[in-house]
């Protein structure tokens, strides 16, 4: 590709596209971004043809590597015979069978699927589902969510009610639901198990729900926490009636090692969210999955339905791929050959926690995070300066604010995994001594 294609991009692109999560005045004035024109596996390759490791899975989506030949495959296939109808009354074979397969592999006792387009919106219809369940179901005085200190369940107004990370939430504080943030078990556990189990006596019976990414919270920064909180969840959720929600989005899919979080827990929680991995990084597809008891809690006249629906919900192209990704899963056995990999990654970066600016080593799964000493949250841009160290050195390490993380395809090659663990070292090693 030609520098003057190349220019022609960004001309275009400054002229006209509002980036997510960007401040653009800054991005205007100062970036240089990656251009990427293709990829494949884990690797991106930008329009000079320069390859870059993905450490972070093009925002956590592509858990079987970029463009998987059996995935562009099934989206060619499903592109020939229907690209879309809508599934309000009617059905199709994706929606249907991609349905039952992902009951079959989703925890015990999840038995519905309700089915929309991105991690946000699987979130929403959890949201709202709880709240329609006790606002039919003899409970209408339970009206509010418990999250976390730090949660982030995406992007609409109900979902960001749910945010914990002051810099998304503050702007939007005063349209938001009653939410109360807790504090994190990845903060303090045994506080945290405190102050969820006062909440619930004092608040219990007029909760809805509580909402929870398990295992990992994701976007505040990759903290990991204990499985024990998500017990005493699931104990005091049983005891003072709200629903548990799982937003699986980030931790789903094997992320954490076992194909759900809820399961390496060993909690099932009434509602869970998924998406990102699901569709393996090719189609925006969600599904928000819940047992029989919250679906026949629908049931009935029908003033009792679920009137939620986004136009493109179950969409065929995006259910047949999401169908082959299980299968996938299934035929190349992903997860136990993933599971020696976690071992080098936590060896790397506890060979990392040696370097001068490194504090807070933290690993799950096929996930590993480390602070940057002395930073302050997402606004912070020490994380953005080990991105451009590794840039230079050919790999792709998005951080959260001063929280450099690799959460790389569940298949990466053992070589390629050493070399971005490698260049990821080189990076915050040079951040150190610059
Ligand atoms: N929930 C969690 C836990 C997430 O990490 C995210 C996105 N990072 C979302 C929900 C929202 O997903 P999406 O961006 O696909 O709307």
């Amino acid at each position: 590709m030609s520098i003057v294609e190349r220019e022609r991009v960004l001309s275009a692109d400054k002229r006209y596209v509002w980036h997510p999560y960007t401040p653009m005045q800054q991005y205007i004035a100062e970036t240089n971004p990656l251009v990427i024109q293709r990829a494949q596996g884990s690797r991106l390759f930008d329009m000079d043809g320069r390859s870059y490791l993905d450490g972070n899975a093009s925002w956590w989506t592509s858990l079987l590597g970029h463009n998987h030949p059996r995935l562009v495959n099934a989206l060619r296939e499903q592109a020939e015979r229907l690209c879309h109808t809508s599934l309000a009354g009617v059905t199709h074979e994706p929606a249907a069978l991609f349905a039952e397969a992902l009951v079959q592999a989703a925890p015990p006792g999840l038995c519905r699927v309700f089915f929309s387009d991105n991690g946000s919106t699987a979130v929403e219809a959890a949201l709202k589902m709880s709240a329609q369940f006790w606002a039919q179901n003899g409970a209408p005085e339970r009206t509010r969510f418990v999250a976390l200190a730090g949660a982030f369940h995406g992007e609409t107004l109900g979902a960001s009610a749910l945010s914990g990370v002051p810099e998304f939430a503050s702007p939007l504080a005063p349209h938001a639901l009653d939410c109360v943030h807790l504090t994190s078990p990845a903060q303090d556990l045994t506080l945290a198990l405190e102050e969820l189990e006062t909440e619930l006596r004092h608040n219990g019976e007029r909760t809805a729900a509580i909402v929870l990414e398990p295992l990992v919270q994701g976007a505040a920064g990759m903290r990991v926490y204990a499985a024990e909180y998500l017990r005493r969840a699931r104990a005091l959720a049983d005891a003072y009636g709200p629903l548990l929600v799982f937003d699986e989005v980030f931790t789903g899919y094997g992320r954490t090692g076992s194909m759900w979080a809820a399961e390496r827990a060993g909690v099932q929680p009434d509602i869970l969210c998924s998406a990102k991995g699901l569709s393996g990084g090719v189609l925006p597809f969600a599904a928000t999955l819940t047992t029989e008891r919250v679906f026949e809690g629908f049931l009935g006249g029908s003033a009792r339905a679920f009137y939620h629906g986004h136009t493109y919900c179950g969409n065929p192209l995006g259910a047949h791929v999401a169908r082959e990704v299980l299968a996938v899963y299934r035929d190349e056995g992903i997860l136990q050959a993933a599971a020696p990999k976690p071992q080098r990654l936590q060896q790397a970066f506890a060979s990392m926690s040696e370097l001068p600016n490194v504090e807070h080593v933290r690993c799950c799964g096929m996930l590993g995070a480390r602070d940057l000493s002395g930073g302050r949250g997402y606004l912070e841009r020490s994380g953005w300066r080990v991105y451009h160290e590794a840039l230079e050195r050919g790999a792709y390490v998005r951080p959260l604010g001063h929280v450099v993380y690799l959460a790389p395809p569940l298949n990466i090659s053992d070589a390629d995994l050493d070399e971005l663990l490698g260049i990821v070292h080189q990076a915050v090693a040079a951040v150190a001594s610059g």
